[in-house]
């Protein structure tokens, strides 16, 4: 499916390729294996793959990983996955920037060749001082001037392991008196004793990430590569090295992140929330990561949904969740399957109906779509409903029991309430009914008008389910807004419920990551930790969304 609305991206690129400045088109997704994705790398999947997509181009997938410390193949896995799972595909374009740490180790010596780098020993506390503050120029840090020669020993002892971690860096020599922070001097080389994922233990020193990130895109033909906007200000930086190296020079266009109201969108922050406990793994239901909304039961069209309404900007913004929640109600409301359950039960006795019968309707998993075929649902003289289905004072215009009124069970039959049945403290146990056996299937032949019609659970074939009801993680719409404040002691200790629904039996074989209605009740889905014996269903979101107070 490909993107809907252009942006100003893609007004770029069609300049770029009429006036022939480029004959095709090459982006990259190149996420650090840090940590899981989120909806915020989404918008930046569907704008890397999408655009590729849109102009028969390629997207690479680039594992950046040049942080050792932080990396792990769980997340490269983990990585892989969500992306599928979007709906985008890189085919044979699977890169990883560990693969150029020659080629970025010997761009770093044609830089010293060239005067253009040298070692310095200063602290990164210490070279602040020579760096200074915008508004002033910085001062020439001890060490500028040291031979060429000088300096080729001196890095190749760094990546031999002849200092400490820290010991020095390798700084690239550019301008110390620039209104921008980011060229002057900045190191481009640092020294990190970790073993690599992936290179082990052949290097100790590694590419700080704008000198890695050029060249990975310079190396991989990368024409377009688009970044989020706090990369502007390193742009310059991004195209000094490329020219300096004389190679190929992608162009860096930034946009605006995705942020949502009622969450927070970085992986560092996540992993806290992990680490601490404070929610249960990575794809915890009401975590932001794209596993965690694939347990939900957010599908993917969804997701892709919203970041083509968010659209491409260069303007910083919080979209409320709402927007994102509404995308997946329209498409639950399309494409889930229906069902019948109950989640705070009260009996039913139909009187007269017979003890010892019982009979199966036929439902349509879906009320507009046939294609989604049928399923039988039991059918017995003790039924479960909700207690919000009767009232002794009805209004109207609520659908479901009061005294004397007749109600559509849905697909079964007509029933009236006869008698109702309470405890000691007034709360309703029990409703006592009849039926009409000449309403099979849920109308009268003499075409009698019924308005209500509820949902029910034969009470003997109902099966007891753990319903998982989530809410937002966080109480406020901007949980980093408070500066002084740590971002989890906004948390919302109401984020998740557990309750037991009674449900119509088919669902006990529900395959994990089915998507149902339960109808008048909200979207669910099956957990990955449901069997048939124990089922478990997550609420995706209720029915609509809550009246804004
Ligand atoms: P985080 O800030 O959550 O740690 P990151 O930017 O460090 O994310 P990367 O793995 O480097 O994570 O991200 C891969 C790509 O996804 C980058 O191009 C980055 O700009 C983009 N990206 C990350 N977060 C967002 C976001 N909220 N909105 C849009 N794009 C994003
Ligand atoms: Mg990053
Ligand atoms: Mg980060």
């Amino acid at each position: 499916e490909e993107l809907k609305t252009t942006n100003f991206i893609h007004d770029i690129i069609d300049a770029d390729l009429a006036s022939g400045k480029r004959t095709e088109v090459v982006t990259r997704f190149p996420p650090e294996p840090n940590g899981y994705l989120h909806i915020g790398h989404a918008k930046a999947i569907c704008l890397d793959f999408g655009t590729a997509e849109k102009y028969n181009g390629k997207c690479h997938l680039r594992f950046d990983d040049t942080n050792p410390e932080a990396e792990d193949e769980e997340y490269v896995q983990a990585i892989q996955e969500d992306i599928k799972w979007l709906g985008f595909n890189w085919g044979e374009n699977l890169f990883w920037a560990s693969n150029y740490f020659d080629a970025m180790y010997e761009y770093a010596v044609r830089l010293i060749n060239k005067g253009k780098a040298y070692v310095c020993e200063l602290t990164q506390e210490e070279f602040k001082d020579y760096r200074g503050a915008p508004t002033e120029p910085g001062k020439e840090p001890p060490g500028r001037d040291r031979s060429i020669e000088e300096n080729l020993e001196l890095f190749e002892k760094m990546k031999n392991g002849g200092f400490k971690d820290g010991a020095c860096v390798l700084r690239v020599k550019i301008d110390m008196t620039s209104p921008n922070l980011h060229l002057r001097d900045p190191a481009i080389y640092r020294i990190k004793t970790a073993t690599h994922h992936n290179t082990g233990d052949k290097w100790c020193i590694y590419p700080m990430y704008d000198f890695a990130h050029c060249i990975e895109d310079s190396i991989e033909g990368v024409t377009h590569s688009m970044c989020t906007l706090e990369f502007e200000v390193h742009r310059p930086l991004y195209d000094w090295i490329l020219r300096e190296l004389d190679v190929f020079q992608p162009q860096q266009i930034e946009f605006s992140r995705l942020n949502l109201t009622y969450t927070v969108m970085s992986k560092r922050k996540l992993l806290e929330l992990v680490n601490e406990k404070l929610v249960n793994g990575w794809d915890d239901p009401r975590m932001p990561t794209l596993c965690g909304m694939r347990r939900r039961g957010f599908s993917a069209e969804s997701i892709r949904k919203l970041c083509d309404i968010v659209g491409c900007t260069k303007v910083e913004s919080i979209s409320e969740v709402e927007l994102l929640e509404s995308c997946v109600r329209d498409n639950l409301n399309e494409n889930s399957l229906r069902a019948m359950a109950v989640v705070d039960p009260i009996k039913v006795v139909i009187e007269n109906y017979p003890d010892e019968l019982e009979e199966e309707f036929e439902l349509p998993n879906h009320p507009q779509k046939e294609e989604k075929g049928k399923r039988t649902v039991p059918f017995s003289r003790e039924l479960w409903i909700e207690r919000t289905d009767y009232k002794d004072d009805a209004p109207n215009k609520f659908k479901g029991f009061t005294l004397g009124r007749e109600v559509r069970l849905r697909g079964a039959y007509l029933a009236t309430c006869n008698e109702v049945i309470k405890d000691a403290d007034g709360e309703v146990t029990e409703l006592r009914c009849t039926y009409d056996p000449e309403t099979k299937g849920g109308s009268a032949p003499d075409g009698r008008k019924v308005k209500s019609t509820i949902h029910w659970v034969s009470a003997k074939h109902a099966v007891d389910t753990e319903v998982r009801l989530y809410d937002r993680l966080f109480t406020v719409e901007n949980p980093l807004a408070d500066k002084e404040a740590d971002f989890k002691d906004f948390l919302n200790p109401e984020s998740l419920q557990l309750i037991t629904a009674k449900l119509e039996p088919g669902l006990a074989k529900a395959k994990p990551g089915t998507r149902f209605q339960f109808e008048r009740v909200g979207y669910f889905c099956a957990d990955k930790d449901s069997t048939e014996e124990a089922p478990v269903f997550n609420r995706t979101l209720t029915l609509r969304a809550p009246k804004k107070v």
